[in-house]
């Protein structure tokens, strides 16, 4: 069985999801994972934002301005009556369900239920669309199977006991739709994998089922060795494997939600990322397999901030680090970057909610600085302990930039440089023309 996700852009229009309906529509068994069309999210986001807020007549109005971008896509989808109506009526329950909330109390739980509507109508809509196409399938209700346990982690053994009972329903059917995203708590309650976290369901799906592959689709021809953004004359990377894709995925490689590539890589399935809008393209392999060794990728992640402390007290000291460490763990932070001298220790974070309270009790134990809009250059590939010349050649590339941290050696796979965001255009484009 293979797992296909299709992200908010691929289904971002009727003509769109006319198009997954060609790509799913083939020989082979398959579960297919969709995101909400794109902007829905963001728009359910804004919604909720105004009911916290206790403003009704704005939140009112998006409500109805999203009711009706999705009565003209149902318009543009369907072809006949029958489904029009259905595609109609699926639209109406849902967005009744959405103006239910502005009469009640609304809290962080009901907010997770209307960012659920996402996936619900987009995959409610896909599944009217290939019956009215006359393809047989079923839709898999996410909320049914996918759970999250008392630390937000996804639970992978009731994922799979609940996806295994719900697939056993259905034994002669070969096509599955399903939500990407939305989950069920701990305790029942409606929940998600956190922004982005489709491809995280996709992969969740494919490590339950042993899928023979997990087919990741975008609107790019898989994952490119520099920031295409930023950079001119990037080229799709054919193979990687999956500790350099996880490395490219969390430091910048927006492709791909970061978390996604380990479920995959413990039950050893091949993650491939193709192009919706290029389906012949090769795209990205990732698997167990490293296409040898040497620099493969460049990425870049940016809103970074460095935290400096500054310690007396760190001088021939064990201990040290422990307390410092702590800290972050008690405010939920995670640490990107380190780098350490014998008085001082310099850490990186992405999430700042909390930096005004980790600042203050860091300040327990040293002088404090803090440096904001900064971007970590990462260097991905496979770097043998023996190999020389990395460096030099990294580093030769970025001579005419100030660098405000190194990190290499933590892993074979990974050099992140951390720079001023303001020369980070400058950095990508002499790293891509001395590397590649
Ligand atoms: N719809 C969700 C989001 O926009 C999940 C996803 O698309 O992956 O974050």
């Amino acid at each position: 069985m293979l797992v296909l996700k299709f992200g908010g852009t691929s289904v971002g229009s009727a003509e769109r999801i006319k198009e997954v309906e060609k790509l799913v529509n083939t020989p082979g068994s398959k579960i297919v994972v969709l995101s909400a069309m794109s902007g829905t999210t963001n728009k359910l986001v804004e919604i909720a934002n105004y009911l916290y807020k206790k403003n009704n007549e704005g939140a009112n109005e998006l409500i109805s301005s999203l009711e009706q971008d999705y009565y003209e896509v149902v318009k543009e989808l369907f072809s006949t009556p029958e489904y029009i109506e259905k595609g109609n009526e699926l639209i109406q329950s849902h967005f009744k369900y959405i103006k239910s909330f502005t009469q009640d109390l609304f809290t962080i739980f009901e907010e997770k239920a209307i960012l659920a509507q996402g996936e619900l109508l987009s995959t409610a809509l896909f599944h009217y669309y290939l019956s009215e196409q006359n393809i047989p399938s079923v839709l898999l209700p996410a909320l049914n199977y996918m759970r999250i346990d008392k630390d937000g982690e996804p639970d992978l053994l009731s994922i799979k006991e609940n996806l295994k009972k719900e697939l056993a329903n259905h034994p002669k059917q070969t096509l599955f739709i399903t939500q990407g995203f939305i989950c069920r708590n701990a305790y029942g309650e409606i929940d998600n994998l956190k922004r982005g976290g489709s491809d995280y369901t996709a992969s969740l799906v494919g490590a339950a089922i042993l899928a023979q592959e997990i087919q990741i689709w975008t609107d790019i021809d898989g994952m490119h060795n520099n920031d295409p953004r930023v950079v001119e004359g990037t080229k799709p990377l054919a193979n990687l494997s999956f500790d350099e894709a996880a490395e490219l995925a969390y430091f910048g490689a927006k492709i791909l939600h970061p978390a996604s590539v380990q479920p995959a890589k413990v039950e050893n399935i091949p993650v491939r990322l193709k192009n919706t809008l290029q389906p012949e393209a090769f795209g990205t392999l990732i698997t167990s397999q490293t296409n040898g060794e040497g620099i493969k990728a460049i990425a870049a992640k940016d809103d970074i901030t460095a935290i400096k402390i500054k310690s007396g007290r760190m001088l021939l000291a064990h201990g040290f680090m422990r307390k410092v460490f702590e800290i972050f763990e008690t405010y939920k932070t995670s640490i990107d970057m380190i780098t350490t001298s014998e008085v001082a220790v310099s850490v990186t974070i992405d999430d700042t909610k909390y930096l005004k309270d980790i600042v203050d009790e860091l300040k327990k134990y040293g002088t404090v600085e803090t440096d904001e809009d900064l971007t970590i250059i990462c260097i991905v590939g496979d770097f043998i302990a023996e190999s020389k010349g990395y460096a030099l050649t990294i580093f030769d590339a970025l001579k005419n930039i100030p660098i405000r941290m190194i990190s290499y050696g933590g892993s074979r796979h990974n050099v992140s440089i951390l720079v001023n965001t303001k020369y980070k255009k400058e950095a990508l484009t002499s790293l891509n023309s001395t590397l590649f």
